[in-house]
This record gives structure tokens, C-alpha cells and sequence, in this order.
């Protein structure tokens, strides 16, 4: 067993931990999303090995950003029976790959390709779980509907037949004051608050907040993330 990779994965854990205790949450609210992307499917299998090793029984996923890359490296993986969501942008010409082998997509922005995605989960008699990608910060690089049309295009995925919205997704912003970036992942947990109040029940589950990377779990954290997506402070610089 690496030491180094299980000493980063302990410190990840750790980060994790103090941030909820801090928020006055519970550690396991939190799950971690291994961001495995540029990783070849031998490091990804020992970081898995490795959370085992380190905390039994905790929930792990993996994610990653490109469907050629999920494509590559899901089935090497299959084994270890760790689900593998889909993080990053959809291409259109992706969707039968991405649908193979993706257990969830967590980045759903395009009211066109949720149609299409939800027909074909429909057609073969699935359901498939998504969140919906938010951009936050506005950030001209980043992807995701804007604050202001997230609730309503929420509400339009969850009541699409085939797939389950299961909450949201943002990507932090780039800015040296954290308190921007804290008041972006509020603006994240306000969305997902008004979305699952809203009293329908294809919107009652949308809970999980999928926010925080390796440099800003904290504040993601605090502000109610469920899942945090790490690569850089598990797997090394990319
Ligand atoms: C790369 C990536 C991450 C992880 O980023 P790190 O800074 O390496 O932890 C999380 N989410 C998405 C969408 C990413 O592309």
C-alpha cells in the first residue's frame, strides 16, 4: 500500500471531518467523490484500495469528466463495484457511452440533451440518476444554468420519465476572498432548498449538493455540501 496516497487520503478525510464538526454536522452527511480525472485506472484502484483501508464501510464514488475517459477506465474498474457519475459537460454524440457506463450524471445543463437523455433511459425501461450543473460564480469558463433558471429547469428534469433528479452540482468560483466563494455555494444550497419545498414528488429527493474540490471544501462544507468532488489532494498534481 502507498503510504503517501493513504497519508493524502487521511488528510482529505480529516479536512472533511473538522469542516462538518465545525458546521455543527455530522462527518457522514459527506461523501467523497474521487475526481479521477488524467488518473490512469491502477492509481484510481489503489485510492480506492486505500479508502478501504482507511475507513471501512465509508461510501466512496468516482467521477470523472470526459465520457472517453469513463469509457477507458469504468470497465478496469467494474470490480470494485464503486459507482462512477459522470462530472463533467455532455456532448451530444456521447450519450450512448455516457449512458453505458456512467451510474449517474451530475452534470446536466442542457434542457435538449435531459430530453434526450430522459427518451432514452425511458425507452429502455431505466431510470437514471442526475443532478443538475449550476454555475454559480458566473464564470464565463464555467458550465451550468444560471442561478436564476436553475429552480425552473430543476423542476423540468425531475419531471422527465427516466431520469431521477437527485440534487445539484456548481464548481466553485476561482477568487482569492473566500467569502465569495462561500456565498456561491450558498447560492447553491438556497437553489436546492426552494427546488425540494417546492412540493412535488419528483423534486422532494433533489437533496445532494455536490460542491467543493481540493482547495475550497471548507466553506463548500459549511454551506451543506453532501458530496465533495476531490482529485489534486488525493491522486498528486495533475
Ligand atoms: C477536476 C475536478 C474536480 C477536482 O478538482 P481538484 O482541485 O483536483 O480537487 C472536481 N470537480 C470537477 C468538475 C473537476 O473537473
Amino acid at each position: 500500500m502507498d503510504d503517501d496516497l493513504l497519508t493524502r487520503l487521511a488528510a482529505v478525510r480529516d479536512r472533511v471531518t473538522r469542516a462538518a464538526l465545525d458546521g455543527g454536522r455530522a462527518p457522514d452527511e459527506v461523501r467523497l467523490l474521487l475526481a479521477t480525472k488524467t488518473q490512469p485506472a491502477e492509481a484510481i484502484r489503489a485510492a480506492v484500495l486505500a479508502h478501504r483501508v482507511l475507513a471501512p464501510g465509508a461510501p466512496l464514488l468516482l467521477g470523472e469528466n470526459r465520457v472517453g475517459e469513463l469509457v477507458a477506465k469504468a470497465p478496469a474498474l467494474a470490480d470494485l463495484g464503486v459507482p462512477y457519475h459522470l462530472i463533467g459537460p455532455l456532448q451530444s454524440n456521447k450519450l450512448t457511452a455516457a449512458l453505458r457506463y456512467a451510474d449517474g450524471i451530475d452534470s446536466v445543463e442542457s434542457r435538449r440533451l435531459a430530453q434526450r437523455l430522459a427518451a432514452r433511459c425511458a425507452e429502455a425501461g431505466r431510470t437514471l440518476d442526475v443532478m443538475v450543473q449550476v454555475n454559480v460564480s458566473g464564470e464565463a469558463t464555467k458550465h451550468g444554468v444560471s442561478p436564476e433558471d436553475a429552480a425552473e429547469f430543476a423542476a423540468e428534469v425531475a419531471a422527465m420519465d427516466g431520469l431521477r433528479l437527485v440534487g445539484f452540482q456548481t464548481v466553485g468560483a476561482l477568487h482569492p476572498d473566500a467569502r465569495v466563494v462561500r456565498a456561491g455555494y450558498a447560492t447553491l444550497r438556497a437553489i436546492r432548498d426552494e427546488v425540494v419545498a417546492s412540493g412535488g414528488a419528483a423534486t422532494a429527493q433533489a437533496v445532494e449538493l455536490s460542491m467543493g474540490m481540493s482547495g475550497d471544501l471548507e466553506p463548500a462544507i459549511r454551506e451543506g455540501a453532501t458530496i465533495v468532488r476531490i482529485g489534486t489532494a488525493v491522486f498528486g498534481p495533475r
